[in-house]
């Protein structure tokens, strides 16, 4: 990205994420502008577009990866009864915006966000900003923050209609795949740690059929096991 937002506010930051044509439609602004970033990453800048470090080496990604999911995901948020699975949850900040989004394409639908997320500390983290957000998403049952291996996925909730990967893997996870309802799509960012990965896109045909497309380069930290 060749320019760097900065807002003193997380209002004027979306606004000017819009401005840049990153963020482009009124439903994704308003999802981002109801959730603060400030309440997600304890820093004294939170209103900039780059990430930072939530500790156990992860991070919040930056607002314009944060948009850009949301923006590439939003056809499959629209289902009343739709279904999101968030692998590596972090800080929670997306899996907000998700069920945000849902909530305000479907007012009256019955939609849910599974955040996975491996790290205890992190999980914890995440619910504890969930609730000073918002607590009825959790309270309601709108979001579920499961402890676990995201490469595993959530198979109790499966199929999903979206699934966002927040964390590069190696290559892409079959059991991710198979989790992924017919017409759904799953964005993956698939490459070496440490390294320039590509971030994928996979949808599922209403026959099974998967069709893949790579969409640009990323940095993402990766996808690991918790126990090695
Ligand atoms: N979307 C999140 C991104 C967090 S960084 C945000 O913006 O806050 C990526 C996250 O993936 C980290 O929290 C890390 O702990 C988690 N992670 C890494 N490997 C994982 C795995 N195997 N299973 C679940 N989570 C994992």
């Amino acid at each position: 990205m060749a320019w760097r937002s900065t807002s003193g506010t997380n209002e004027g930051l979306i606004e000017q994420l819009q401005e840049h044509g990153i963020v482009k439609t009124e439903i994704i602004a308003n999802v981002m502008k109801q959730t603060d970033r400030k309440l997600y990453c304890r820093v004294a800048y939170p209103y900039v577009d780059r990430p930072h470090s939530i500790g156990y080496s992860a991070t919040i990604s930056a607002p314009h990866m944060h948009a850009y999911a949301l923006d590439n995901l939003s056809k499959h948020l629209e289902r009343p009864d739709c279904k999101v699975l968030d692998v590596g949850s972090g800080s929670g900040f997306l899996t907000m915006c998700f069920a945000r989004y849902l909530q305000a394409a479907s007012p009256e639908g019955t939609g849910l966000v599974v955040g996975i997320e491996h790290h205890p500390k992190l999980v914890e983290f995440s619910i504890g900003n969930l609730n000073s957000d918002d607590p009825k998403f959790l309270l309601e049952g709108k979001i579920k923050i499961i402890q676990g291996d995201g490469r595993l996925g959530c198979p109790d909730h499966a199929p999903y209609d979206a699934i966002h990967v927040g964390a590069a893997a190696p290559e892409v996870p079959d059991k991710l795949l198979e989790q992924l309802k017919p017409g759904g799509r799953m964005i993956v960012p698939v490459g070496p740690a440490g390294d320039t990965q590509q971030m994928e896109q996979y949808d599922k045909t209403m026959d099974g059929e998967i069709k893949k497309k790579t969409l640009m380069s990323v940095v993402y930290v990766p996808l690991t096991d918790l126990n090695a």
